[in-house]
């Protein structure tokens, strides 16, 4: 029989999706690192995105890079978050490439590649405003950039690249990118070639890719979130944009299984004191309501806003741990225990379904290597 709550991931839509976004790109003249993050490292999201034509599989997490070449990624692997000093013995074996931000850090990295006997290539990182990794002032960015050049001969200096819209929350305009697009022209001003890559960012800046704003130096963005949920009404709400929603937005749904049905009221019964996360809730008294219990609950997919369920009329009211509480008062269909509920998920909830250990994979279509 088949275990619930099942994360159900379809990989011909997935494929579809990545085919699609790596399509948009190469029409720019831009390369795609496939960021396969969202899915807890999901080799076979990696494999997908390797056979739709990306040029480099990228994740904040080495564990997760490692593996993905494990399970035969032929493409060179990205280190996407900064890494930790600690870790970059590790980071040279398995990853190609990172994004680096600091000195010492990249002093440290010449050495674990020269004791791995690997020229390992590195993209600076230059803070544009979203204030989180990066060099913020250019002048240490070429410096340190021909510092990279001339003197770290276990690094090769692969290009530049910026981060924008993950804390900071600003938008990459073309302005944006044309302001990394100069940095570019300085580092290459400085070491006297051209680099091999301007990275301009993650999904948001597909939005300038669709208006025909990105400036021809950039050649590479690091894409997931598009790929996997880029079609969910949120998101394009989110980057105002309709583009998005040729993608599918059930490449990865959830099914989580009915427990208990009955009506009961909408208001708790009792003087109330704090709910399962120790917060005080507010509850709006709407009557008696039919609702549905289902077996997975917020350790699973973390906030009840992340999940949207499939089932017309139905409605998620809340959560504790281990359960979720949907009202069906409104729906049509006679709902009864042992009934499967299906939900379309925001990314943060794909992110914590994919690493809960109470959650069971299912993958259908064919994997990877059609190309
Ligand atoms: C997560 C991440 C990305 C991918 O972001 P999406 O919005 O999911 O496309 C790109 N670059 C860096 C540095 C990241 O951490």
């Amino acid at each position: 029989m088949k275990k619930r709550p099942a994360l159900n991931i379809d990989h011909e839509k997935l494929r579809e999706n990545m085919k699609t976004v790596v399509s948009w790109c190469s029409e720019a003249g831009i390369d795609v690192a496939g960021v396969f993050k969202v899915t807890s490292g999901l080799a076979s999201a990696a494999l997908d995105y390797e056979a739709c034509g990306a040029k480099w599989i990228a994740s904040s997490r080495l564990e997760q890079l490692a593996r993905a070449k494990e399970a035969g990624v032929g493409i060179p692997m990205m280190m996407i978050r900064v890494p930790m000093i600690s870790e970059l013995d590790d980071m040279v074996k398995v990853c190609e490439y990172s994004l680096q931000s600091e000195f010492s850090t990249l002093k440290a990295l010449d050495e674990a590649a020269i004791r791995a006997g690997k020229i390992h290539n590195v993209i600076l990182m230059a803070d544009l405003g979203d204030l989180r990794e990066g060099f913020w002032d250019l002048d240490e960015l070429v410096d340190v950039a021909k510092y990279t050049e001339e003197v770290l001969t276990g690094l090769n200096l692969a290009g530049i690249g910026t981060n924008l819209g993950c804390y900071g929350s600003v938008i990459p305009t073309g302005k944006k990118m044309q302001q990394l697009a100069e940095y570019a022209e300085a580092v290459e001003a400085a070491i006297g070639r051209p680099l091999e890559i301007v990275s301009g960012g993650a999904t948001s800046s597909l939005m300038p890719v669709f208006d025909g704003k990105m400036p021809s130096k950039i050649n590479m963005l690091r894409i997931g979130g598009a790929a996997f949920v880029g079609a969910l009404e949120e998101t394009c709400r989110i980057y105002g944009r309709r583009e998005l929603k040729v993608l599918h937005d059930d490449a990865i749904t959830l099914e989580a299984e009915v427990i208990e049905v009955r009506t009961k009221p909408t208001h708790p019964v009792g003087e109330l004191g704090v709910n399962a996360f120790g917060k005080k809730a507010k509850y709006r008294d709407r009557g008696d309501r039919r609702r549905a219990l289902l077996a997975v609950g917020g350790a699973d997919f973390g906030e009840i806003d992340d999940l949207l369920p499939q089932l017309p009329g139905s409605e998620v009211i809340g959560c504790s741990g281990d359960h979720t509480i949907l009202d069906i008062e409104d729906c049509e269909r006679i709902i009864k225990v042992g009934d499967v509920i299906r939900f379309k998920l925001h990314y943060s909830a794909i992110l914590r379904l994919s690493s809960s250990e109470n959650v069971a994979k299912y993958e259908t279509g064919e994997i990877g290597c059609l190309l």
